[in-house]
């Protein structure tokens, strides 16, 4: 009896232990935001620090224009506080989970940027030229000051640094790219038109906003044309497709082949060297100075 009545109390010791250790744990619980694809991801781990769990949406390897969400991936974000979403037609599944969300907050993270378009279309890849960033970064702020706001100043003071970081970046890329001699580059798809657009430079590609096309033998031969014309020296291939057309025009020409990051993604090496957008960034500058130059 004595022995059946101590182990009833280590048993109810041990269940109160278990509980008080549960709710300790889930007393101070975050807010759970998800982004849609890495450049978001990046940018409100940067800016929610430890206040913030994120998640991404699509996986980081995963090339993002053709993904859609399983009905896993739909049911899990369903429990999220937050959802931000790039807009532009890059993630229009986001209307499929919205629909099956009422209660999570959704933010459009390019609210405010000045598109290109081409016809109906909009070109997506505004996170690779640094003065959209910045507007994505404001708006990531404010989306975050919503979902959490206890830890307003904590995020406020994030952004600071954060867009002190991408201002400098900016000039960064100002700078340099103002005096390359060339102002004409060559890539697969046309990734990045507002970096183009924001520093005075010339994109010519191969396929246009989705690397899953494929490019035209005629496309291929005026890009040929174009090298032996304006005596371009070096020709982008981006790391998450390697697109084959790029080897080929380079085989032809005797063009050398860079690498120009569409940050969709982190490729394994980018995760083992913990890369970050910031430093891809910087890579993408120096990859475009010395093609430029
Ligand atoms: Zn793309």
């Amino acid at each position: 009896m004595k022995k059946a009545l101590i182990s009833m109390i280590l048993i109810m010791a041990l269940v109160l232990g278990l509980t008080s250790c549960g709710t300790k744990t889930a007393e101070p619980s975050k807010p759970v935001v998800y982004a849609s694809f890495y450049p978001i991801y990046d940018l409100s781990s940067k800016i929610g620090g430890n206040k913030i769990v994120v998640k991404t949406i699509i996986p980081s390897g995963v090339e993002p224009h053709d993904w859609e969400p399983t009905t896993k991936d739909v049911a899990e974000m369903t429990k999220a506080n937050t959802i931000l979403y790039l807009g532009l037609g890059m993630d229009s599944w986001i209307d499929k989970i919205k629909s099956n969300a009422p209660n999570v907050a959704f933010y459009e993270v390019s609210k405010g940027v000045n598109p290109i378009k081409y016809g109906n279309e909009t070109n997506p890849h505004i996170w690779l030229s640094p003065k959209e960033a910045l507007i994505m970064a404001k708006n990531i702020k404010e989306a975050l000051q919503k979902a959490d706001p206890k830890s307003k100043d904590y995020f406020e003071k994030n952004y600071q640094s954060l867009k002190n970081t991408l201002e400098n970046l900016d000039k960064e890329y100002t700078d340099a790219l103002s005096q390359t001699k060339h102002k004409t580059f060559i890539v697969y798809h046309s990734a990045f038109d507002y970096l183009a657009r924001d520093y005075g430079l010339k994109q010519e590609a191969l396929v246009g906003m989705n690397e899953e096309a494929e490019a035209s033998p005629a496309r291929i031969g005026e890009i040929i044309n174009l090298i032996k014309k304006e005596n371009i020296k070096y020709i982008f291939t981006e790391p998450l497709t390697s697109p084959k057309p790029i080897q080929t025009i380079a085989k032809e020409t005797g063009v050398q082949v860079l690498p120009l990051n569409t940050i969709e993604g982190l490729t394994k090496e980018d995760i083992k060297k913990k890369e970050d957008y910031i430093s891809l960034m910087k890579q993408n500058l120096e990859n475009l100075i010395k093609a430029l130059e």
